[in-house]
């Protein structure tokens, strides 16, 4: 437990939150500014931040529930679709540094929009450029 996170303290029972699953690894509970009324976030019990640090099998045990959660909108909820998010970082909007999904019920005419604006690269190659780049930062094995 990091004694100055915040999710730490809900899964310690520090803090309130409304529980919507929980198991010995991972709790999912309702997110108190919803994008979407119903917004739930899953999160590991053990302190862990970003991403790329969890463990193959927790994170396998997160997706899982991940998508038990997305079912339980769309039966529970009677959601028309699911968005899941996962920021990494400030600068990827991360407000709250111990990892956390995002499910979102999504409802037709629910009026939310992402603000995702698309940008063109200048060229094939710078394209290319990248993906060699990213390509570079791969393990030999995944
Ligand atoms: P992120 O910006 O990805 O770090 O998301 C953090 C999320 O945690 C936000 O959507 C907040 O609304 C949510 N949040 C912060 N504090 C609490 C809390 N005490 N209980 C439930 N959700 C919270
Ligand atoms: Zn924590």
């Amino acid at each position: 437990m990091d004694s100055d996170c915040i999710f730490c303290k809900i899964v310690a029972g520090e803090l309130p939150c409304t529980r919507v699953y929980e198991d010995d690894d991972v709790l999912a509970f309702m997110d108190i500014g919803p994008i979407i009324k119903g917004h739930t976030l899953v999160i590991p019990k053990v302190h862990v931040d970003p991403l790329t640090s969890v463990p193959d099998e927790l994170l396998a045990t997160l997706i899982r529930i991940v998508r038990k959660i997305a079912g339980a909108q769309m039966k529970g909820l009677e959601a028309d679709g699911i968005n899941i998010t996962q920021a990494n970082g400030r600068v990827a909007g991360q407000v709250v540094p111990h990892l956390h999904f995002h499910v979102i019920p999504r409802f037709e005419n629910d009026g939310h929009s992402w603000n995702w604006n698309a940008r063109p690269y200048d060229s094939p190659d710078e394209m290319e450029g990248l993906a060699s780049r990213i390509r570079s930062g791969l393990p030999m094995e995944i």
